[in-house]
C-alpha cells in the first residue's frame, strides 16, 4: 500500500534520508524507532511530502505521489497524519475540527460529515466535548480528537509521529489504546513512537533507522530479543 525505492534526501549538506527502501502493506502497522536525529519524522513527512524528496519514488495504493498539483492534494489525502503537537484549529469548535477537511476537500454535506464526526468522536471516547473549544480539553483528549479527525477523511494509511511524547504521563495509555483499536480494526499505520509496550502489542513489523538508513526490520520479537546490528543492540541497552 505504501511503497518507498531507493528514496534519498538531503538538507543542505546534511544526507537525511540514505536509499530507503520500505513496503508496507494494506493493513500492516509498522513501529518506526531509531535514535535521535536518524530520519524517522523526515520520512514520515515525505510519504504525504510536507518534504519533497531528491531522489526515489514513493507510491501509494501503486500511485506515484506527484511532485504538486490537485493529484497531490488527492494524493496526499488518502494519508492520515498525527503529530507529537495536536495542531487543532484552536478558534474552532472539537466537531468542526474534524468535519472542516470533510467538508472543504472531500465535498461531503455538512449533516453527513457532523454525523460521521460524531461517530469518530464517540469511537475515540470524545464525544461529550464535541462543542467545546481544543483549549478546554486535556492533551490526552486533544490527541483523540486529532486522531478523529485525520480519520474523518477515510485515508488508507495513518501516520503517526510520537503522538504520545508531549503528553503527560497518565493520558498516553488513553492515545494509546486508540491506536491499538485502530490497528486491530485494520488500518495500515505508520508509527514513530518511543512506547515500547505499544511496538510489542501492536506492530507487526519494527522498522530500526540510524543515520538516515533501515537498519533492521523484524517483528517485534525478533528486534528486541536478538537485534542484529550493534547500533540496534546499543539502542535498545539505553531504552529497554
Ligand atoms: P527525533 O527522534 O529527535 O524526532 P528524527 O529521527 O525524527 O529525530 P528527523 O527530525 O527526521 O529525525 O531529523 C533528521 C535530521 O535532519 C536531523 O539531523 C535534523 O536536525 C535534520 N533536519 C530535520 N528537519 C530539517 C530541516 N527542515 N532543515 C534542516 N535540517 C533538518
Ligand atoms: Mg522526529
Amino acid at each position: 500500500l505504501v511503497e518507498l525505492e531507493h528514496v534519498d534526501k538531503h538538507f543542505g549538506n546534511l544526507h537525511v534520508l540514505k536509499d530507503i527502501n520500505l513496503r508496507v502493506k494494506k493493513g500492516e502497522v509498522l513501529v518506526i524507532v531509531g535514535p535521535s536525529g536518524s530520519g524517522k519524522s523526515t520520512m514520515c513527512r515525505t510519504i504525504n511530502r510536507l518534504e519533497t524528496i531528491d531522489s526515489g519514488v514513493i507510491r501509494i495504493d501503486g500511485q506515484t505521489l506527484p511532485q504538486e498539483g490537485k493529484e497531490l492534494a488527492q494524493l496526499r489525502a488518502e494519508v492520515g497524519m498525527v503529530f507529537q503537537s495536536f495542531n487543532l484549529f484552536a478558534n474552532k469548535t472539537i466537531l468542526d475540527n474534524v468535519t472542516l477537511a470533510p467538508i472543504k476537500v472531500r465535498g461531503m454535506d455538512k449533516t453527513q460529515a457532523e454525523r460521521e464526526a460524531m461517530d469518530l468522536l464517540s469511537r475515540v471516547g470524545v464525544a461529550s466535548q464535541a462543542s467545546k473549544m481544543p483549549s478546554q480539553l486535556s492533551g490526552g483528549q486533544q490527541q483523540r480528537v486529532a486522531i478523529a479527525r485525520a480519520l474523518a477523511m477515510h485515508p488508507k494509511v495513518m501516520l503517526f509521529d510520537e503522538p504520545t511524547s508531549a503528553l503527560d504521563p497518565e493520558m498516553v495509555n488513553e492515545v494509546l489504546d486508540v491506536m491499538v483499536e485502530l490497528a486491530r480494526e485494520g488500518m495500515t499505520m505508520l508509527c514513530v513512537t518511543h512506547e515500547m509496550g505499544f511496538a510489542r502489542k501492536a506492530a507487526d513489523r519494527i522498522v530500526f533507522m540510524a543515520d538516515g538508513q533501515i537498519l533492521e526490520q523484524d517483528t517485534p520479537e525478533g528486534f528486541f530479543e536478538h537485534p542484529k546490528t550493534e547500533r540496534a543492540q546499543d539502542f535498545l541497552s539505553k531504552i529497554l
